[in-house]
């Protein structure tokens, strides 16, 4: 049995559709020329050809967006929140049309694509009530008529640089935190994902505008990863948040820290899901295969390895291998497709090496892992989502391959299964399926899970916005989004006031 099929619409349907989003963005279409072709993954074919930023327009952009921080740091933080409120009531409404961009751009599903968008919409909101929040403590001084505080202050220039699966919504995740806090920003997106990024900062343009904000405080660089390096270098750039794989922070981070910059990073994922024998196998299969098999397994935060029970793995092996050939695949904006393309033919080619070796090394592919061809479209690359039975984890399951893998290993004891969870070199995120409370508590205790995420009775992709989002290890370190995360994007400084009119010295130190 194959999987059903939707194939792409008709060459040069979706060219149209684009410019007709970018227009309602308030993008002339026309206006966009230069020699960067902005392809579809979808088709293959070239929606619109766009600028391509060089290492003199990095000194510009950055550059003016510092300029624009000088102002924009004295604008009392409640009133920099009207920016961020009017970008996302821009968002709102125009969610439909940017989404659009998303799908044709990055190959997401509709609904997973309106879903990016809403995440900005979401981000702004809780940047607009962290602008009144930006607290620091007061603490009670050793020395008579004194007052102890932390202040905090915005850090400069930001420097956003997005990987091409979240082509919008990581970048919304940084700009409407780091607007808030006072700071200019700067964003390099995917090379893959110029139209989204430029349908994205048109609204926080109009935005910047209508509030009065100064023009510069945003400023969008379409560079490839050869000019983003002099971005980095930038000692202007006061914090560099880089999303993308652990061969870009590699790259980045010591980059960054040889002039004493920060970093902020958001890397590669190799999350794992325990399948524990008392769990729900109705509700675990579905939370599974969302997490494995959507977004074509391009999401930091997939399912890559699922560490099952021995006492249930057949039987769910078997159902998840029966739902993966229900999986429609192919035009991910044609109503009922579950599975769009692969970005690129470097992703497929990936998908094909990894599945080789999972095999060399004694590996049984279950289902999937071939190539689907929807349409006379050769540079377009659909693939069925995999799932393979591995005898261990050693070799191929320690990476993380950016395609629809699914690694299936079982386990006997929870300490062995907790031990397998974190036996790769990546920390993102973690789930456990379990109806036996004790076995969740040691799942989420100190003993348990090691990565920046850990679930239970739910999938391992699929985050909340008030949540602090990140992983450990090779993952990064960083954190974005909910909680305390606006203070990655602030410095700290600690005030001593004395009001006493006498001068005690702290430790009781005695001089003059
Ligand atoms: P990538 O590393 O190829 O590129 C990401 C971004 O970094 C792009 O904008 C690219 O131009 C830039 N870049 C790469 N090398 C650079 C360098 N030396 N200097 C400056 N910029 C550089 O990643 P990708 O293929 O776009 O995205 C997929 C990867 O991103 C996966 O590994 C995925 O797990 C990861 N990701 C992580 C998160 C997270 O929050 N942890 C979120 C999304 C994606």
């Amino acid at each position: 049995m194959t999987n059903p099929t939707a194939a792409p619409p008709a060459a040069g349907t979706m060219a149209a559709a684009v410019r007709k989003a970018l227009s309602a963005l308030g993008v002339d279409p026309d206006g966009l020329t230069g020699p960067h072709e902005a392809r579809s993954p979808i088709t293959g074919e070239v929606l619109a050809r766009t600028a391509e930023h060089t290492e003199a327009d990095v000194a510009e952009k950055v550059g003016a967006a510092h300029e624009a921080f000088l102002t924009w740091r004295d604008v009392p933080a409640p009133v920099r929140g009207n920016l961020v409120k009017r970008w996302g009531q821009l968002l709102t409404e125009h969610k439909a049309e940017l989404a659009l961009l998303v799908t044709a751009e990055a190959g997401k599903i509709e609904s997973e694509a309106l879903g990016e968008v809403q995440e900005m919409i979401d981000i702004c909101d809780l940047a607009v009530g962290q602008s009144r929040q930006l607290f620091g403590r007061t603490l009670p001084s050793e020395r008579p008529g004194h007052r102890l505080a932390e202040t905090w202050h915005p850090l400069g220039v930001v420097g956003v640089i997005s990987a091409f699966n979240f082509p919008v919504a990581v970048y919304a995740w940084n700009a409407a935190l780091a607007l808030v806090c006072g700071n200019a920003v700067v964003w390099k997106p995917a090379e893959t994902a110029y139209l989204s990024a430029i349908g994205a900062d048109a609204l926080l343009a109009r935005a910047v505008r209508e509030v009065g904000a100064p023009e510069g405080v945003r400023q969008l660089l379409l560079a490839d990863r050869v000019v983003g390096q002099a971005f980095v270098d930038d000692p202007r750039v006061a914090l560099v948040s880089a999303t993308g794989s652990v061969r870009m922070g590699r790259e980045v981070a010591p980059r960054v820290a040889s002039r004493f910059g920060r970093v902020l990073l958001e890397l590669g994922g190799n999350n794992a899901a325990i399948v524990a024998p008392s769990a729900d196998l109705d509700l675990a299969l579905r939370g599974i295969v969302f997490s494995a098999a959507g977004t074509a397994g391009q999401r930091c935060t997939t399912l890559r390895r699922l560490i099952v029970h021995s006492s249930v793995a057949d039987e769910l092996v078997e159902r998840i291998a029966a739902a993966y050939r229900t999986l429609t695949i192919g035009d991910p904006s044609a109503e009922g497709t579950l599975v769009g393309p692969l970005i690129s033919r470097a992703s497929f080619e990936a998908q094909q090496r990894a599945l080789a070796r999972a095999v060399e090394e004694g590996g049984e592919v279950v289902v999937g892992g071939g190539r689907v061809l929807v349409a006379e479209a050769p540079d377009a690359f659909y693939v069925e989502p995999a799932v393979v039975r591995m005898p261990g984890q050693a070799g191929v399951v320690q990476e993380e391959t950016f395609a629809p893998i699914l690694y299936v290993l079982t386990y006997e004891r929870l300490e062995e299964a907790i031990a397998l969870q974190n036996g790769v070199p990546q920390g993102l995120s973690s789930a456990i399926f379990t109806q036996d409370q004790a076995e969740a508590e040691r799942f989420l205790s100190s003993a348990g899970s090691d990565c920046g995420i850990a679930n239970v009775n739910i999938g391992t992709s699929g985050a909340e916005i008030g949540g602090a989002f990140g992983g450990e290890k090779e993952t990064g370190g960083g954190r974005e989004s909910g909680t305390d995360a606006w203070q990655a994007y602030m410095r700290r400084a600690t005030n001593t006031v004395n009001y006493s009119g006498e001068l005690p010295l702290a430790q009781g130190v005695k001089f003059l």
